[in-house]
């Protein structure tokens, strides 16, 4: 259920009607809109049955909510959600650009990438510490040593740092050197995971599941934001389908299904969406024309050399080219 605040409702009213709420055993979320304040309110709605809250004075009026996501909803918050990461942002309107190695493998390796991002005016730094890889016999990511790599060569180019968190346990670990954890999508439907990044007070990325129905995914974010994090970045990466030309099916319908269902930024991710470098660019522009707010593309110094998805990372200048196309195109819905 959601309660529309009247614009002149005083704060004790408002304090009567979470008290009332709670008493009630359910769970309200405040959202504070620029326009106007909307409780969400959480738990068995049942309860509410013939103790009617909507003759309380300073509500404008209820919605009930069928659906079973409610606080990452359109209905819930009209306003897109912009995700402030320092200085930066993600949903603010502007087109972000991540980039990064797949995993994180030298020092020099992220010094030269960040190094190469500052000077093409890239905000956001990515790199693998942890790798959730399909064979065990491949490698599994430098851990920590990773992520001082990955939080100096961030830090000495203002770049905003994103990084994997594969366990709940990785969560303290990594905090101190990260700025957006990142959900992989083999850990999507990792609801543990997805509680205790909840509780943290830094934004998390949260990839579509390979095989995971674009309800799935938004249902994948409702359980963070319950736990009371709101910031909250979708990112689809392609899906498995029967299609074997391409690493996935990257699935752009559902960038637009996610914008109108849910109020949070969407991302594009075409490395892993298509396993291809020829599509990466087409990707990434069309992603800009159907309302994304941004894409996420893999970056190394020396692709044949990566240790990881080598196939589809981005050289320097091939990087630099897709960023200046991106950038050009100039698009306004
Ligand atoms: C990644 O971004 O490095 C990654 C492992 O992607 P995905 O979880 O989408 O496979
Ligand atoms: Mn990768």
């Amino acid at each position: 259920m959601i309660i529309v605040l009247s614009k002149n409702i005083t704060d004790e009213q408002k304090q009567r009607l979470i008290h009332r709420i709670e008493k009630l055993g359910l769970t309200p979320h405040i959202s504070e809109g620029v326009e106007r304040t909307i409780i969400g309110v959480v738990g068995d709605e049942r309860i509410l049955q013939g103790k009617p809250i909507d003759g309380m004075p300073g509500i404008e009026k209820i919605i009930n909510v069928l659906k079973p996501y409610k606080l990452v909803s359109r209905e819930f918050k009209n306003e897109n959600t912009v995700v402030k990461i320092g200085n930066k942002a993600i949903g603010d309107g502007d087109f972000s650009i991540i980039a990064g190695p797949c995993s994180i493998e030298s020092h020099e390796q992220m010094l030269s990438t960040a190094n190469f991002l500052k000077e093409n005016k890239i905000s956001f730094l990515r790199g693998g510490a942890f790798k959730p890889r399909t064979s065990p016999y491949s490698f599994q990511g430098l851990g920590k040593e990773g992520l001082e790599y990955i939080k100096d060569a961030g830090r000495k180019n203002d770049l905003a740092v994103i990084t994997e968190v594969v366990d709940a346990r990785d969560i303290e670990l990594s905090y101190e050197y990260v700025d957006v954890f990142q959900v992989g999508a083999r850990n999507m439907a990792n609801f543990s995971l997805l509680t205790e990044l909840g509780k943290q007070d830094k934004p998390v990325l949260l990839k579509r599941g390979m095989s995971s129905t674009i309800i799935e995914w938004i249902m994948a974010a409702e359980y963070i934001m319950l736990k009371g994090n709101s910031n909250i970045i979708l990112c689809e990466r392609g899906i498995r389908t029967f299609e074997d030309y391409t690493r996935n099916t990257l699935d752009l319908s559902a960038v637009v299904a996610a914008k109108n269902l849910s109020h949070l930024p969407v991302l594009v991710d075409p490395s892993h969406g298509t396993g291809r470098k020829e599509m990466i660019l087409p990707m990434c522009l069309a992603a800009k024309v159907i309302g994304a707010d941004g894409v996420m593309v893999e970056v190394h110094p020396e692709p044949d050399k990566a240790l990881s998805d080598s196939k589809q990372s981005l050289n320097f200048e091939e990087a630099k080219k897709i960023f200046n196309k991106i950038r050009k195109l100039k698009w306004e819905d």
